[in-house]
């Protein structure tokens, strides 16, 4: 089967909508396509950096792997298609990673060619050794090559490698297929409403699932217009959304939480009536707080729309898009085609409204529900890790993802996340506690403006329940050990109660926003959090 992917784009190459808005201006589709097909005839083209015994001019690079380092806007979408078209892997990195990063991750890829533009000529330089490094501008400016009809593109061949966010670890490079992102980009644009009438203000970093995949290929694949910025600016980003010139926002939840910061220094007046207007925001990459999309609440009359994804998956679980039927704390449905588990230690599936034996009340008497590890299985389910059959295998068991998050199943079919089975479920006292449900009590306390809860290592307990937090400013006394206890145990089962609090300036968090917990925990054991 042909890949869905290159049908798609060769429908939309005919469009002279606007594709991408960036700070140089509007590309339309006919256009983005046109330098695409350039940028691919000139790496089927380039001898450079292939192996000696390889064909010139070949008319696929067979998976090759091409690094990609552009600055956000119609440059980078031009770059990345034209990889894909040419039949290679586009990989995309983050210019801020630092040069020995940047090196692992090339390495571990085996990357031969390196796509750069002007201003970030000087970041791929330190990587440059034994590879060749190509700017786009000049790939742009090649001719489309030879065979302008690419039929040669199967479904299941690889067209991207994304790098896990390394929250839990060292990232693993996940091979997702044209089938995987057209599938993707289908699943949102029909659950979303993507449409050729859509402006999405694109902000999210480049280099995982979420700003590739789940914002830019949804909105591009739609036909709809992608404004892409820089990078996230608190202060760009509300002021494009307080002049209305876009329609839809995607976003993690540290965004939703520096822009409300930049919304009370009083820096966009204008927000609350240009958020209302918003046809759709979404959060995701990390549990979205229940007191930020109750604040999202009040200004806009609506909470975000929250889903699940992850690198391997796609995005698994929506909520829905009628504002009404969203649940704030919960990640809503499995998406057509996505099969969704819950699974006992042992593997077994819970059938829908079962509860773990000897398993307590659901809070607020709320009805049954099945708990445990998630897996998946569908058509948006990624291809293995690059280079490790043994992480490929051990991911997956009967035909089924094991995700390692641990989530929760209404009766009703909607779902909720308690977090990893490695960092948020802790073994404390016998029980069994998700950091998230804790996190989330804790952060009803006015004086905690962030927090992250972990289990470190305690031979009573097992592991001992610590809560890491960021004061409110001038409110770090509210938040010591003592006081932060006496809170706590009012609204807490008395084994949820954090035996100790310590405040720290910020918590380490990735290019997701999320809290990257092994390093709390060493930090912690070492004693100089
Ligand atoms: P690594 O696998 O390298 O440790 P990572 O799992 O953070 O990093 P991603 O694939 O980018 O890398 O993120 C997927 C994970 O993000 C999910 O497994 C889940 O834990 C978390 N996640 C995503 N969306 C949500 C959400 N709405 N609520 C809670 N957690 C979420
Ligand atoms: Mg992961």
């Amino acid at each position: 089967m042909a890949s869905p992917l290159v049908e798609r784009l060769a429908q939309l190459g005919s469009s002279a909508r606007t594709a991408v808005e960036d700070e140089r201006g509007q590309t339309p589709f006919a256009a983005l396509l046109e330098r695409a097909l350039r940028v691919r005839g000139a790496l089927l083209a380039g001898g450079a950096g292939r192996g000696a015994g390889e064909a010139d001019n070949p008319s696929s690079l067979e998976g090759e792997r091409i690094l990609l380092l552009v600055s956000p806007g119609a440059a980078w979408v031009s770059a990345f298609l034209g990889a894909l078209l040419a039949g290679g892997i586009a990989l995309p990195l983050s210019a801020l990673y630092p040069p020995a990063e940047l090196e692992w991750l090339a390495s571990d890829a085996g990357v031969r060619r390196i796509i750069t533009d002007g201003d970030l000529a000087a970041v791929a330089a330190p990587i440059a050794q034994g590879r060749a490094v190509l700017r786009v501008e000049d790939l742009e400016r090649a001719a489309p090559g030879r065979d302008a009809a690419i039929s040669d593109i199967a479904a299941d061949d690889p067209a991207l490698l994304l790098y896990t966010s390394g929250t839990t670890g060292k990232p693993k490079g996940a091979l997702l297929t044209h089938r995987n992102l057209a599938v993707q980009a289908e699943l949102l644009r029909a659950a979303w409403g993507f449409s050729d009438h859509d402006m999405l203000l694109h902000a999210l970093p480049l280099h995982h699932l979420h700003g590739v995949v789940i914002a830019l290929m949804t909105s591009l694949l739609a036909g709809g217009a992608t404004r892409m910025l820089p990078r996230f600016d608190a202060r760009r980003v509300a002021a494009e959304i307080e002049r209305r010139s876009v329609t839809s926002f995607m976003a993690v939840p540290t965004m939703y939480q520096r822009l409300f910061e930049h919304v009370d220094r009083g820096g966009a007046p204008g927000f609350a009536a240009g958020a209302q207007a918003l046809r759709l925001a979404t959060s995701g990459s990390a549990a979205l707080p229940v007191t930020l999309a109750e604040r999202w609440r009040d200004l806009t009359g609506t909470i975000p729309l929250e889903r699940f994804g992850m690198t391997e998956i796609g995005v698994g679980m929506s909520n829905l898009l009628d504002p009404g039927a969203r649940r704030a704390g919960w990640v809503g449905f499995p998406l057509p085609t996505v099969e969704a588990r819950i699974t006992d230690d042992a593997g077994n599936a819970w059938a829908p409204g079962e509860r773990p034996p000897g398993d307590p009340p659901a809070p607020g008497g709320s009805a049954a529900v099945a708990r445990g590890e998630l897996w998946i299985r569908g058509p948006s389910v990624f291809k293995g890790y690059l280079g490790r059959e043994d992480a490929t295998a051990a991911a997956f068991q009967d035909g089924w993802f094991r995700t390692g998050d641990v989530a929760e199943r209404s009766a009703d079919g909607c779902f909720r996340l308690l977090g990893r089975t490695s960092v948020d479920i802790l073994k404390s006292g016998g029980y069994k506690l998700s950091a998230l449900e804790i996190e989330e009590a804790l952060r009803e306390h006015g004086a905690i403006a962030e927090v992250a809860v972990i289990g470190v290592p305690d031979e009573a307990w097992g592991e001992r329940v610590v809560a890491v937090v960021v004061a409110a400013s001038g409110r770090e006394a509210e938040c010591a050990t003592g006081p932060l206890r006496a809170w706590a145990k009012e609204r807490l089962a008395p084994y949820k109660v954090p035996r100790e609090s310590i405040v720290v300036r910020a918590l380490p968090r990735n290019a997701m926003g999320k809290v990257v917990k092994p390093e709390l925990v060493k930090a912690i054991a070492a004693g100089i959090a």
